[in-house]
């Protein structure tokens, strides 16, 4: 039988992990970057050795952002150079223009994508005002774009926010691209968070828990259920990105039990990091890392399948973009995460006795779901792309941001022993990263998305 599968490549003597299958004792046989064949005793040209380890699918990171300090071009490279050797194959990417139509701007991202990137890659276009609002129907005829974001709160100086009348508009232009669109919300209320800021003025100076001041959690509680009720006027589907506290869970809980059809998002910055960490304004996120008692009921939400998809919303930055030293106020937001993400997943999350499954499935599965990727993306399966991450769970590294490859020179989790990392990166059927160093030439490509049925968050339900 094996014979006469004629193999590139095959995963052999490891344990597959399967989302919503299980765990099984399987060779994997790729050929022409897809996976041809599971089973016992399978052959190929070349063979990677799996004896004791973990085989899952490829990492979809659905949050990332690129090009925010340096140039898209660079950041293309360097920051999915990160992700592979992190166990990361797919990102969708929250792509940025603050005022101009995004047609000057895609088919420079999507070259950049095609020709640099060591993933595969969807955009998110961040939509600010009625023009980029009125073309969503080009972005999906010439781009297969079938998601948007909003920024319900900006970041001052930054990002501008989106006001209730614009955001409803926006719902209703993508609910009209089909039922499978994604309205991806920033839920923070804008005015809480002005007068939040406006109160932490008056202390010159503080620790990293101050910062949480900042960004209250009724803040993003009003906020999302502002967004889910205009989702619902829309008839959009609704995805919160990044949430962040307890107050905005129990707001997802009490619409979940109403039967609201929605996706939430949180990510391993706010699973990993609190606000006492050492790292201090190192650690400076928006929303920010909160007290323990918040990342204990985000951990809750995930185990229970409140909370479906986990990100990193990575923004990459160098110490000196960052700087930490300007303190409370000065120092500012945005954090590399793209190539600590499994490992942090795995780390706190047998920690918190999350059962493997699900951790896998909210970093894989689910978002290829919701992005319109499933079965291409997302699980081990005959005809799926053969992205593949070979994890030794057993595997304790500690994090040192030079080890890490992307532009940053420093990680969140600095100095931190993480337990279980990727040994071996597939992407489309090669052998890109091995023990912690880059072994192939990047062949990661933009992916075009086809019309899908509607998400159900009952698929992702746990
Ligand atoms: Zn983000």
């Amino acid at each position: 039988m094996s014979s006469k599968i004629a193999a590139d490549l095959v995963v052999k003597g490891g344990t597959a992990l399967i989302p919503g299958v299980g765990r099984m004792r399987a060779d994997i046989a790729v050929a022409n970057g897809k996976i041809v064949a599971l089973g016992e005793n399978l052959s190929g040209e070349t063979v990677v050795d799996a004896s004791g380890k973990l085989t899952i699918p490829g990492i979809f990171d659905p949050h990332t952002h690129i090009g925010n300090e340096r140039s898209f071009d660079e950041e293309a490279e360097t920051e999915t150079r990160a992700a592979i050797l992190g166990g990361v194959t797919t990102i969708g990417i929250f792509i940025r223009s603050l005022q101009d139509s995004y047609l000057k701007h895609l088919p420079g991202f999507r070259k950049a994508m095609d020709e640099k990137s060591y993933v595969d890659s969807i955009f998110h276009p961040q939509l600010f005002n009625d023009e980029q609002i009125s073309e969503i129907p080009v972005y999906v005829r010439d781009y297969g774009i079938r998601s948007f974001k909003f920024y319900m709160s900006g970041l001052p100086g930054i990002v501008n926010s989106v006001p209730d009348d614009m955001l409803l508009r926006g719902f209703r232009a993508v609910a009209a691209v089909g039922p499978d669109a994604i309205t991806c919300v920033h839920c923070e209320t804008g005015s809480l968070i002005a007068a939040a800021r406006t109160a932490l003025q008056e202390k010159p100076d503080g620790t990293l828990a101050d910062w949480t001041l900042a960004h209250p959690p009724e803040a993003e509680a009003l906020a999302i259920q502002t967004a889910l009720y205009l989702a619902q006027v829309a008839g959009a589907h609704l995805y919160v990105v990044h949430l962040s506290s307890s107050d905005g869970l129990e707001v997802v809980r009490q619409a979940r039990r109403q039967g609201l059809n929605f996706t939430v998002e949180t990510t391993t910055t706010f699973l990993g990091i609190n606000d006492r960490d050492p790292n201090g304004f190192l650690a400076k996120a928006v929303p920010p890392v909160r007290p323990p008692s918040h990342q204990e009921a985000l951990w809750q939400g995930v185990a229970e399948g409140s909370i479906n998809t986990i990100g990193t919303d990575n923004t990459s930055r160098t110490r000196g973009g960052k700087k930490p030293e300007a303190g409370l106020h000065g120092s500012r937001p945005g954090l590399p995460l793209l190539g600590t993400h499994l490992p942090a997943l795995l780390h706190f999350g047998q920690q918190h006795d999350i059962p493997l499954e699900t951790l896998i499935d909210g970093a894989t599965r689910a978002p290829a779901r919701v992005f319109g990727l499933y079965p291409r993306k997302g699980t081990i399966a005959v005809g799926s792309d053969a992205d593949l991450v070979v994890v030794d769970l057993d595997l304790e590294k500690t994090v040192r941001a030079e080890n890490l490859r992307g532009m940053s020179d420093f990680s969140p989790f600095e100095g931190k022993t993480l337990k279980g990392w990727p040994v071996v990166t597939i992407k489309n059927g090669v052998v890109i990263a091995r023990d912690g160093e880059i072994v192939d030439k990047a062949n990661g490509r933009y992916l075009l998305r086809a019309p899908q049925a509607a998400p159900n968050v009952a698929w992702i339900k746990r």
